[in-house]
């Protein structure tokens, strides 16, 4: 195993007995939430040769692992446990990392620069970084709390959801963003009958134009998944065991052996909060991932972050950022001066289609179809006073990897060319 300090940086102590702010370069840093985000930077750290100690503090008992799988392969059966880790355990034994894994941490003490785990321990850091992702938005509406209600976050939830899965039985599922369609996806591939509620007019309304939502919906119906539009939930009823057995919606009393809800996720920024941190939908970040101290940093689904690119703070869920700005911090815990501003993409698998989104499409004045969604592969391209800001691709891969590289450039596209799909996206500036 290689030789790696677990102790703080004496070195560094300032007046207080404290160490001063600077580049940890042999001190102790802290991450707390053991996902994307947080092994991502434990990697970078060691990469660029931070030769101190790695504390990794997780609630769940498991080595970080990958999520996208649970609403996809593993909700199926397809991949097993040994499959989602990010990284083997032999990773954080040969990289020095001291894993606290089944712990949370529940307060940070930031003047003595220390964490304190659920056991009472202590952990001393010269630089903490908070990854503590997101948490499932809960339903509140009467009969939330039965048996059968279910939700998709973490691998507790999958196995509990996957030991409903019956062929035959049927499973409402409440919310049709990226999360609750994926799950139809695969449920309905399982054998299971199938019912997506929906509040707004379409699926996936807040991340994708109208030609992408109209594609799936029709996608499911084709599978055999119902979608109800414009219905919300007024409540869940109770079988007399305290077991849900049906939904009612606007559009009716809905039979279900459970329900599934996917209703989006809150940024967890509960430590962040009681360490006195500033907030604001995540925690609040500067460009260089540090928080409003500046020996915390904060990364991945829990930072509300500057995105220099489009002039205004944002907040994101997905692989590519908590990868990213686990980079970024990293870097900038060793001295650097890395400025985190990436244009964010995203994808999604529901059954054999592929959805990519680059960039983000708020502010656009004109929507772009390219391609033709009955031929499987389209895009819709999102302008700004003729700027290319945004593309949601289905099954067009080309166009994505095109898209990302001229919208980071900010380059301004003619839209009577983008709509010609024979015309290579790069050819469009
Ligand atoms: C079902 C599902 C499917 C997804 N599919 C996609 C996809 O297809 N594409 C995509 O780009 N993204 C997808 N995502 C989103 C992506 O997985 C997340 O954006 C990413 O995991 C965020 O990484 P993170 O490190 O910020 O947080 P996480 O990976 O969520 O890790 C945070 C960890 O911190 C722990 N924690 C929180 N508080 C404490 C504490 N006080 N003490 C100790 N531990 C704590 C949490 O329990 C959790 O284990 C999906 C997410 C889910 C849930």
């Amino acid at each position: 195993m290689a030789q790696f300090g677990q102790g703080r940086a004496r070195e560094w102590c300032g007046a207080h007995g404290l160490p001063i702010l600077g580049p940890v370069m042999n001190g102790t840093v802290v991450l707390v939430g053991a996902g994307q985000a947080a092994a991502q930077c434990i990697e970078t750290l060691r990469k660029k040769g931070f030769a101190g100690g790695v504390e990794l503090v997780g609630d769940e008992p498991h080595l970080p692992y990958q999520r996208p799988p649970l609403s996809k392969k593993y909700l199926a059966g397809e991949v097993g446990l040994d499959r989602l880790p990010l990284r083997q355990h032999s990773f954080f034994e040969q990289h020095g990392v001291r894993l606290r894994l089944g712990r949370r941490a529940e307060a940070v003490d930031r003047t003595q620069r220390h964490v304190t785990l659920d056991d009472g321990s202590a952990l001393g850091y010269d630089a903490l970084v908070l990854a503590t992702g997101s948490i499932a938005r809960r339903l509140t509406v009467p009969g939330h709390d039965l048996t059968g209600v279910h939700y998709l976050k973490n691998i507790a939830d999958v196995d509990l959801l996957r030991s409903e899965i019956v062929p035959g039985r049927r499973a409402v599922i409440i919310g049709g963003g990226y999360i609750g369609l994926e799950a139809a996806a695969t449920l309905r591939h399982l054998g299971m009958e199938v019912t997506v509620i929906e509040m707004a007019d379409r699926v996936m309304n807040r991340v994708v134009a109208e030609p992408v939502s109209r594609y799936y919906e029709a996608e499911h119906a084709g599978h055999g998944v119902r979608i109800l539009l414009r219905a919300s939930v007024s409540g869940l009823i109770d079988d007399g065991h305290r077991r849900v057995c049906a939904v009612d919606t606007t559009a009716g009393r809905i039979e279900a052996h459970f329900v599934l809800v996917g209703i989006g996720v809150l940024a967890d920024d509960r430590l962040a909060r009681s360490a006195g941190l500033a907030c604001d939908n995540g925690v609040v970040v500067d460009e260089y991932c540090r928080t409003s101290d500046p020996a915390i940093y904060a990364i991945g689904d829990c930072s509300n972050h500057p995105s220099p690119h489009y002039g205004r703070r944002i907040r994101l869920e997905s692989v590519d950022n908590a990868f990213e700005q686990g980079t970024t911090a990293a870097v900038n815990i060793l001295g650097g001066n890395q400025v985190h501003d990436r244009v964010p993409w995203f994808w999604s698998d529901q059954y054999h289609h592929k959805l990519l989104i680059v960039g983000l499409s708020q502010g656009h004045d004109r929507m772009v179809l390219r391609g033709d969604p009955r031929q499987n592969a389209f895009s819709c391209c999102y302008l700004k006073d003729g700027e290319l800001i945004a593309i949601d691709t289905v099954n067009q891969a080309r166009d994505q990897m095109a898209a990302r590289k001229l919208i980071a450039a900010h380059a301004k596209l003619d839209p009577v060319k983008l709509a010609d799909a024979s015309i290579a996206l790069k050819d469009c500036a």
